[in-house]
């Protein structure tokens, strides 16, 4: 049994993850500000603090931290983006203290948009970003860069197990289902099964490389429990890219929806293409991402189902 702190555990990737470590018999402490959630979803025997993470304070030690607090849509941080940027710096600095005051393994939730706009595709970690630093989706990639670097000063100046992930586009049963928040799955999904207009921004040419949430965590498992891994950071998403467009008929045919396609402005600095190079984390962690976008898209489809009717 290990004494776990999630900050974010009730988000989407937070349910996942305290689910597993809860059916592991571990004892888990959530921090969440619930800003993101429309319920609390975990089981019954989680600890819950109703708090945002920078306040958080605990004299309690932990054998593992981990730090997925932040408002992770893009639509969503951009109009809140103080309490982001604050979520991924303070926040960030929080965990990273109750960890070095527990001797504890920290695991930090960082993103793809670490690379930006990359024009290395598929991105490699290696390869250092290009990101508008004060643009609107700065709060977001800024706040992710400076945990990265926060992160691996407290690995270099302390000696402190330190291990950061870039989840790309992580999808599945149990991400927020209502459209009006913004990420692309989510969304379209919601359009094709309420038969209004699948809206796509610019001309769908875009590209993401989506990873299916089962696939998330079994590299995560091991990200945080192989031993050996202090200083590692890693990909973990997938190399098959699809285009925005792609996708919307992928989803309309999935569900059977006669949505027609509408398409709107572009956001402002939308990445043009996003996929993962995966040489490091199929070496490293021994994991491959199983899951067809096929097949989760329909899990995905049918979940959304089930919580519509
Ligand atoms: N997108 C879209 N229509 C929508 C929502 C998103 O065309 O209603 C596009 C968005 O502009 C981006 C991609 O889908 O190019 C992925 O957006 P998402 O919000 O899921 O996350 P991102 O990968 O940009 O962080």
């Amino acid at each position: 049994m290990k004494k776990v702190l999630v900050s974010g555990g009730n988000g989407f990737l937070g349910f996942h993850l305290v689910s597993w470590l809860q059916s592991k018999g571990n004892e888990v402490t959530v921090v969440d500000d619930l800003s993101t959630s429309k319920e609390v979803a975990f089981n019954d025997g989680v600890n819950f603090v109703k708090e945002r993470i920078e306040n958080f304070e605990t004299s309690e030690k932990f054998d593992y931290v981990i730090h997925l607090a932040s408002r992770p849509s893009p639509e969503d941080y951009s109009k809140n983006p103080v309490n982001t940027l604050l979520s991924n710096s303070i926040g960030t600095i929080r965990m990273l203290d109750i960890a070095l005051f527990s001797n504890a393994t920290f695991l930090y939730t960082s993103s793809s948009e670490v690379y930006g706009n990359a024009d290395l595709i598929p991105t490699p970690e290696s390869y250092y970003g290009y990101v508008n630093p004060n643009g609107i989706r700065s709060c977001y990639d800024e706040g992710k860069r400076f945990s990265e670097a926060i992160a691996m000063a407290y690995f270099r100046q302390h000696t402190l197990d330190v291990r950061i992930q870039r989840p790309f586009n992580v999808y599945g049963p149990r991400i927020r289902e209502d459209g009006l928040y913004g990420r692309v799955i989510p969304r379209f999904i919601n359009q094709c099964l309420s038969g209004n207009d699948i809206t796509i921004h610019g001309d769908g040419s875009q590209t993401r490389s989506f990873l299916y949430v089962d696939d998330w965590l079994a590299a995560t498992k091991t990200l945080l429990e192989k031993p050996g891994l202090s200083g590692q950071v890693l990909n973990i998403g997938s190399d098959r890219e699809v285009t925005i467009k792609d996708l919307a008929e992928r989803i309309r045919s999935a569900t059977g929806s006669k949505s027609r396609i509408s398409f709107t402005d572009r956001r402002i600095d939308d990445p043009e293409r996003r996929s993962a190079d995966l040489k490091n984390v199929r070496r490293i962690l021994a994991w491959e991402p199983k899951t067809s976008l096929e097949e989760g898209l329909s899990k995905t489809i049918n979940w959304f189902r089930e919580r519509m009717e």
